[in-house]
């Protein structure tokens, strides 16, 4: 059976445990485990889909079609390991199941309760699954949503705290992840909120093995060995968890700090291997030490908050690794160029790309499509993801002689040239929307293949793969009715579903780099393994930036 570390936070939100947890994870892989993180959401959504991205950030979809938290996309990118639907439960999940049983008369009269049953099922979620993708997992990392103290997280506590006891005493860890500020008026770091926090996780019945104390300064030894005493640990597994300059220099710092180690030892571990981190070595130092630097436009809705293109931040970021280039991004709001011409020129002049990201609704559309217009005329590298694609077409469509062409998702139009599946193929037999049917879970989710034609620059990209697999988000789909007037403008339909009836990926072979696709190829790059449409993307883009 694996093992188990339970991570927990204090004090205030946002301390990065999902980093901690991917960074933990990857630790643990370096020294040859195999590992699973999970996340614990406390609060009552079902799962995030239907969540707004500016209040919860991105939604991180899996290959089994799962909407998850963004956490997940952090483990994915950090450990390598495909998520799956079984590493994120909510509260809302636990709940819906347990109240569907109660229904359906499953519990034979017993009255319905917290504890036992609204326990068990998160203790169930926790132990469940433990193969990994080639054999048994060592570990199972789960990370507890929110902070120690918030009444939503009680259940989830209570459950870790029957799960110590009941597993064998060397089976589990827990790391409580706390902040130490730092009072500048005093020129001191403070160890009360953590000893606070340790005492509210006591009084849970829940006894930290390690605290991994966030702090802006050095943590002085004597504070340490304050917050062991007090905390009831030892001196050693206080580690500090100083700011990062880049989450990717998280793992190696973590290790210098000697959080695995501490961990193999909480778990009584004398023989572990020695990790191998060169993979990290190799991360940072193309991120620390590039030879070049673009700036790539994000023209989107959500560029207020940068959670909410979470993973297409990191993705960029990645195929900036592989070209050993700095990527500055510039978040640019749609909306302002549905005004002046001259504000859209002003704006995009100066990037060496554009990218038109995924999002909903209609606002900013026309914007969008400006952006795909200027990309193409000026032949500046374009990436069109998921409605970016959907608004490549639209642009395509309306200058082939379309002009109303638009999608079906703002409203009625004559021209669908993006439309609901079920208003053109309801005979694919895909999952669709019902008119005023529940909105969670009814869109193209998860893993999909897509059949590339030869001799097209996708092609050349996925290195002469002829099936490629990537992940969904979608409700619409380009109508393929349109494919013909789109082919006379120039637009190359270079991926297909395998029944050749969704587009996929189109492209121009008239332009420098032009390529807009169906799902969401930034779900699955990692930074030692950049996606090759990322990759290939800033390559484009450092072209591009040494013509002008
Ligand atoms: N709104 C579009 C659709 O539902 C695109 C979704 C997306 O970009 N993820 O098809």
């Amino acid at each position: 059976m694996a093992r188990f570390i339970f991570i927990t936070g204090g004090v205030v939100s946002s301390l990065g445990k999902g980093l901690m947890a991917a960074s933990l994870g990857a630790l643990l892989q370096a020294r040859g485990y195999k590992v699973r993180i999970r996340k614990f959401d406390p609060y009552l959504n079902v799962d995030p889909g239907t969540m707004s991205p500016y209040q919860h950030g991105e939604v991180y979809v899996t290959d089994d079609g799962a909407e998850t938290d963004l956490d997940l996309g952090h483990y994915e990118r950090f450990t390598g390991v495909s998520a799956r639907q079984s590493d994120n439960i909510t509260s809302g999940r636990v709940y819906q199941d347990i109240i569907a049983k109660e229904r359906r008369g499953d519990y034979l009269g017993a009255t319905v309760q917290v504890i036992p049953h609204v326990t068990d099922a998160i203790k169930d979620f926790a132990l469940a699954d433990q193969s990994g993708e080639d054999g048994d997992l060592d570990f199972i990392l789960c990370e507890i949503g929110g902070t120690v103290g918030d009444i939503e997280s009680l259940p989830f506590m209570e459950a870790i705290r029957q799960l110590r006891n009941e597993l064998e005493p060397m089976q589990t860890l827990s790391v409580h992840v706390t902040l130490v500020p730092y009072i500048a008026a005093a020129g001191e770091l403070k160890t009360k909120p953590t000893q606070h926090s340790v005492r509210e996780l006591a009084s849970l019945g829940i006894k930290p093995d390690i605290l991994l104390c966030r702090a802006e300064h050095e943590l002085p030894e004597g504070e340490r060995r304050k917050i062991a005493q007090f905390c009831n640990v030892r001196p050693e597994a206080v580690i500090q968890a100083l700011d990062a300059p880049s989450i990717y220099s998280v793992p190696l710092q973590y290790h210098r700090e000697g959080l695995d180690s501490e961990v193999l030892r909480g778990f009584g571990i004398t023989d572990a291997p020695d990790p191998d981190l060169s993979a990290w070595e190799d991360v940072t130092d193309r991120y620390f030490h590039p030879e070049g630097e673009v700036t790539i436009g994000v023209v989107g809705k959500y560029v207020g908050l940068q959670d909410a293109y979470k993973s297409l931040n990191e993705a960029l970021i990645h195929g900036g690794m592989a070209n050993r280039t700095k990527v500055h991004i510039k978040w640019i709001d749609a909306e302002i160029f549905e005004g002046e011409e001259s504000e859209l020129a002003a704006a995009l002049e100066p990037l060496h790309g554009i990218l038109v990201p995924g999002g909903f609704g209609e606002r900013g559309s026309e914007g969008k499509i400006a952006s795909v217009r200027f990309a193409r005329e000026r032949k500046v590298p374009f990436f069109g993801i998921c409605l970016g694609m959907q608004m490549a077409c639209v642009e395509s469509a309306r200058s082939s002689g379309h002009g109303s062409a638009s999608s079906t998702e703002f409203g009625e139009t004559e021209e669908p040239v993006v439309g609901i599946i079920t208003e053109w193929m309801s005979e694919e037999g895909l999952e669709t929307r019902e008119e005023g049917g529940d909105l969670g879970g009814t869109m193209r989710l998860g893993a999909y293949d897509a059949a590339l034609s030869g001799n097209s620059l996708v092609s050349t990209i996925y290195g002469g793969e002829t099936t490629i697999s990537e992940r969904h988000r979608h409700r619409y789909e380009v109508n393929a009715a349109y494919i013909p007037a789109m082919e006379k403008d120039g637009l190359v339909f270079s991926g297909m579903s395998p029944d050749g009836l969704l587009p996929e990926i189109v492209e121009r072979p008239d332009h420098p780099w032009f390529v807009g696709v169906q799902f969401h190829p930034e779900l699955k790059s990692r930074p030692f393994d950049p996606h090759p449409l990322f990759a290939g993307f800033i390559h484009a883009a450092l072209e591009q930036s040494r013509l002008v």
